[in-house]
């Protein structure tokens, strides 16, 4: 690991004063940054400790919605009342995630910010990583892929965003709060990851020094939900698909449907599509397959993933029918 120089921001202010400063991150549980800097593959100059803001509540909103402080634990987060009543969707995805002993450390901030498990990424013995070292190419391209994106991956980078939690947010019309050296703004969730294009190396739309604040939630109104993940193991694995499925039922019909993938692409993937169609539509199977086949439209497999196409197809049937209680 190299050597860097470690501050305890005392307040928000200071904090983004600090993460002004070049080369320099925000710290927050540090279960993914941690990993990265003892590999070498992230090597800042500054660590600016973000744990101690005041940024760890969770309050309801004067228009029905719910923020979540951006140092929240994962667990906290699954847990609070407020969002097991109204939004199950993001509990179950939480839950979902990680391990226990990693949900109590991690926060609602990092889990947003947490970088792909390409294995190439993370072992610098690889030359071939344009996410780690833009322009030297991409060795999944070629290699191991089968935990690669099938939707929105380029011919820089075919790398899946690994987080859960974000897949329920982006479902659920989320909007990330930060605030940087220009002052404050809010990114609505489907704008906050981006695909890698020619600059894989950038996860996010975040600005230079920008500082996850909160995670806003609208008015809970998909209370119907189902966040389902297929992994290799029960428990401490990435998603090989996952899909989180919420709706508004009239009796046995869905009005309104949102659905988003993980484990397909570089973000969060929604379906939109798949969410028009399902408007209006009961639970029975084919409809729901129809559906279910417009969110791949465009799909692309590599050597190892092509079986990813069914397999999220097959997902979103189910977790749809589980959602709407036909399961
Ligand atoms: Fe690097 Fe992306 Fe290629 Fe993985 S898929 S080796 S992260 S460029």
């Amino acid at each position: 690991m190299n050597s860097f120089t470690y501050v305890r921001a005392s307040n928000l202010d200071a904090a983004v004063r600090e993460g002004a400063r070049a080369n320099t991150y925000y710290l927050g549980a540090g279960t993914n940054l941690l990993d990265l800097m003892k590999g070498g593959v992230e090597q800042p100059m500054r660590l600016v400790d973000v744990t101690r803001l005041p940024l760890a509540a969770i309050e309801e909103l004067s228009d029905g919605g719910l923020r979540i402080g951006a140092t929240v634990s994962n667990a906290d987060a699954a847990s609070h009342p407020l969002v097991t009543a109204r939004y199950p969707l993001l509990s179950q995805a939480l839950l979902a995630g990680a391990s226990p002993q990693l949900r109590n450390m991690a926060t609602t901030g990092g889990n947003l910010l947490q970088r792909t498990r390409c294995s190439y990424f993370y072992d610098t013995a690889f030359s071939a990583c344009n996410k780690r070292k833009p322009g030297s190419g991409c060795a999944a391209l070629e290699g191991h892929n089968r935990m690669h994106a099938i939707l929105g991956a380029s011919d820089k980078c075919i790398a899946v965003h690994p987080s859960d939690m974000a897949v329920a947010l982006a479902a659920l019309d989320a909007t990330v709060r930060v605030r940087g050296p220009k002052g404050e703004r809010a990114i609505p969730m489907s704008d906050f990851h981006r695909l890698p294009g020619d600059a894989p190396q950038r996860d996010t739309t975040l600005q230079h020094g920008e500082l996850i604040t909160a995670v806003d939630l609208p008015s809970a109104q998909f209370t119907k939900a189902h966040y389902l993940k297929v992994r290799d193991r029960a428990s401490y694995a990435f998603a090989l698909v996952s899909v989180a499925a919420a709706l508004q039922m009239e009796g046995e019909r869905i009005k309104a449907a949102r659905i988003a993938l993980g484990g397909v692409a570089h973000k969060p993937w929604r379906a939109t599509r798949s969410e028009e169609m399902l408007a209006g539509s009961g639970l029975q199977e084919d409809s729901l397959r129809k559906a279910a086949a417009a969110a791949v439209e465009g799909a692309k497999g590599y050597r190892d993933n092509s079986f990813k196409i069914e397999l999220a197809q097959r997902a979103i049937v189910r977790a749809v029918r589980t959602a709407g209680g036909a399961a």
